[in-house]
């Protein structure tokens, strides 16, 4: 069967999700084909940040929070020391986040679209997109559960299909393996501690041989009687692909704080895990009439490993192209979502990506970790950085921070010539 659609979403995560509330909102109804049927598991830490929060308070979610487990800030641990540092006040954003699971937020953030006039088809799986001559996607084939077979012929697509994004690939996204990625595992554990009103970190996490790693540790109270307990590394560490994650996961269970009751023969432990896609490492994100949003098109922080604010914002600019590329009818109007996502994150993913790049260096993370955890004036304006949580009209500490990051990129930019030529000319004299 063939079936004409204006928009085929694929995937009901966070970045299909929004993408299909914000077009219904701007008058657009999409079809969405999401291969699980809510309520469903998905591998996640559960934490929402204030960036979370916000784009879910405009999705008209705020009495579904109300009901979830709410907290206030991080208490972030490392080498013996602790601190507390409380979500910031902020203009647009709120200064509380939440702790939820994936198995109850999607299926709720997708009904909400729902009601907003999308179409979900759910247990409809997208198994092949076929590029048109000018490299467009024009057609889908989706395998419902009940065997029946659709080929869609949308006249924009819109990937939102996670981090192992199978259509991205068959539409010629790739990831530039040269970028940091993530690797991460949790579980849940039950704990007297699980109406705790902060989250904790821990930036002491070590492999086997007792070096300390790129990444960290969390405990996230769920307020349900579980935590959520897990480990995330990034690939900048040498040989990380043979890192058994398991087994950090393990030793962080085992040498987390008393406090927390963490026992690794709980009976509802499971350890799943899955790769983070950071930095808009995949690309390109953009072809003559599809977008590619969230995990698919790399767009986790690498600063924290947050992606799931990211897919219901890159959702929200996607479908505000979409919209307008459908209403002045011209498809090269979707081209603006690259601008868009370099407006908006251009420079703060490339000042993110070079410090995971630097932190990769275990002497340089253990010097950077314990010289900050000993310091809230410091911890304070790194914690708004990495959470991305600058007031851009303000000139606190950490915009401060933030522009010094921007203007030493910039610096580096310019002197990067000049040292190469140096180099070759140096060489060059030395040949003589
Ligand atoms: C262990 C771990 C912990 C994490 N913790 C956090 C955290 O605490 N906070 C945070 O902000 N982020 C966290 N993340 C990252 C976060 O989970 C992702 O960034 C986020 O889920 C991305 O949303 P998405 O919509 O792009 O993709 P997904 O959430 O992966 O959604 C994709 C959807 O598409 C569906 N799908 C896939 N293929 C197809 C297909 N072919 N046809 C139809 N449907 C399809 C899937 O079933 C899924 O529902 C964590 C990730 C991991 C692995």
């Amino acid at each position: 069967m063939q079936q004409t659609c204006d928009v085929l979403i694929v995937g009901a995560g966070p970045g299909g999700a929004s993408c299909a509330y914000w077009l219904a909102k701007l008058g657009v109804s999409a079809v969405v084909v999401e291969k699980k049927v809510f309520p469903r598991e998905k591998t996640c830490g559960d934490g929402l940040t204030p960036r979370s929060v916000h784009q879910l308070e405009q999705m008209g979610m705020s009495g579904f929070l109300q009901s979830q487990h709410r907290y206030k800030g991080l208490r972030t641990i490392a080498f013996g020391h602790e601190m507390e540092l409380n979500w910031p006040q902020h203009p647009e954003l709120p200064d509380y986040g939440y702790v939820v699971s994936r198995h109850d937020l999607d299926g709720a953030v997708a009904d909400n679209a729902v009601e907003a006039g999308a179409t979900l088809i759910q247990g409809a799986e997208a198994v092949e997109a076929k590029r048109g001559p000018q490299g467009d996607a024009a057609s889908v084939t989706v395998k419902s559960k009940d065997g029946t077979t659709t080929e869609y012929l949308p006249r924009f697509l819109v990937v939102a299909d996670g981090s192992n994004s199978r259509i991205g690939r068959q539409l010629g996204a790739s990831r530039d393996r040269s970028l940091p990625m993530g690797l991460a595992l949790r579980g849940y554990f039950n704990s007297p501690l699980s109406d705790e009103g902060l989250i904790e970190s821990h930036l002491d996490i070590r492999t086997p041989q007792g070096e300390v790693m790129p990444g960290y540790g969390w405990i996230f109270p769920m307020g349900d009687g579980r935590v959520n307990v897990g480990v995330g590394i990034l690939s900048t560490l040498g040989r990380w692909k043979e890192v058994n994650t398991t087994k950090v996961l393990e030793a962080f269970v085992a040498t987390a704080p008393p406090r927390w009751k963490l026992d690794s023969s709980d009976p509802i432990y499971v350890g799943t895990g899955g790769k983070l896609p950071m930095g808009f490492s995949v690309g390109p994100r953009v072809g003559p009439n599809f977008v590619i949003v969230g995990d698919a098109a790399g767009s986790i922080n690498p600063f924290n490993g947050e992606g799931i604010a990211y897919g219901y914002e890159t959702g929200r600019l996607a479908a505000e192209v979409i919209a307008d590329a459908l209403a002045l009818d011209d498809s090269s109007v979707l081209r603006r979502y690259e601008r868009d996502l370099d407006a908006r994150y251009g420079d703060y993913y490339r000042i993110a990506r070079t410090f995971v790049g630097l932190i990769g260096h275990p002497a340089i993370m253990h010097t950077v970790v314990s010289a900050g955890i000993r310091s809230k004036m410091i911890m304070d304006p790194v914690m708004r950085v990495m959470a991305n949580l600058m007031n851009e009209g303000h000139y606190g500490p950490a915009e401060v921070l933030y522009r010094a990051g921007i203007a030493g990129l910039a610096a580096k930019d310019r002197l990067d010539p000049i040292w190469q030529a140096g180099k070759s000319l140096a060489g060059t004299s030395r040949r003589r």
